[in-house]
């Protein structure tokens, strides 16, 4: 059986950064609470909290310490509540998503209308609408677009979107009106999106490694799965099931963006022990 990663695959610079900023503040001694799953893989997750940094989906019960922003990063009425209370945050957000906030925070002030291309539920989605007071259009779907008003448009993506949805809806916007278009789209997750295709062409099976909340780690399954119907998506090695693999002669492997070295390196290891 030969197995082959992905040229691009596991953490990008994003996710790197925020985990080794928590790691590096992470203390016994002292409260600190991470809003939300910094990352969206719940090995890392446990991980820091046994470096003490604690899970947290509100700050209303919390009178002191310091709170990470997660990856993902919020709206700005996270950082006046902080403010309120007075606790220290930790801003973990990826400097690209921050970006973002602030394209959407200067055109929101200049009157524009927001759109954001996306998932409306994921965290990135929901914090960057919290930098135009939560009154962006999000779309998801070419269906989507309805009415627009008779106002200019800034149009922005979730990082992580596909670049096919974005060229798809973008197009249909330009004919709707005056819309300045920002593709946001991460370059980390195009090149593992484009990694992965190469991939899930030549092997007999793709296995996809990442947490099942994690978006990008989805969509990479998603455009593995039509590439190579033997796709399968896991968290850890212990997730695999070796019935169906045995008759692979060649294993493809790739990762999300917030599934670090040392799950997809027990992964490889083990399958090149079979
Ligand atoms: S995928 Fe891109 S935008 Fe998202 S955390 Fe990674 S580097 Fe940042």
């Amino acid at each position: 059986m030969k197995v082959i990663k992905a040229e691009k695959a596991g953490f990008c610079f994003g996710v790197k950064r925020a985990v080794d900023m928590a790691l590096e503040v992470a203390s016994k001694d002292k409260e600190i609470y991470s809003y939300g799953q910094l990352i969206h893989n719940d090995q890392v997750t446990q991980k820091l909290a046994e470096k003490g940094i604690l899970l947290i989906e509100s700050i209303e019960p919390i009178t002191s310490g310091d709170v990470i922003v997660r990856s993902h990063g919020v709206g700005k009425s996270f950082y006046d509540a902080c403010e309120d209370k007075n606790l220290n945050v930790i801003n973990c957000t990826c400097p690209f998503v921050e970006k973002v906030h602030r394209i959407v925070d200067s055109y929101y002030k200049k009157g524009y209308g927001i759109i954001i291309i996306g998932d409306k539920n994921h965290p990135e989605v929901i914090g960057i609408n919290g930098w135009c007071n939560n009154s962006a259009l999000i779309l998801n779907d070419i269906d989507e677009i309805l009415q627009l008003e008779d106002k200019p448009y800034c149009v922005v993506a979730q990082t992580t979107l596909k670049y096919a949805l974005w060229e798809a809806i973008t197009h249909k916007l330009s004919g709707m009106g005056a819309m300045t278009v920002f593709n946001t789209i991460c370059s980390a997750t195009s090149e593992r999106q484009e990694a992965a295709m190469v991939l899930a062409k030549k092997v007999d099976c793709m296995i996809v490694i990442g947490g099942y909340h994690s978006s990008n780690t989805r969509k990479l399954y998603e455009i593995c799965k039509e590439l190579c119907e033997n796709t399968i998506h896991i968290e850890k090695k212990s997730d695999l099931v070796m019935t169906n693999m045995n008759k692979c002669g060649i294993i493809g492997i790739t990762a999300g963006a917030s599934t670090p070295d040392w799950i997809i390196d027990e992964v490889y290891d083990f399958l090149v022990q079979q």
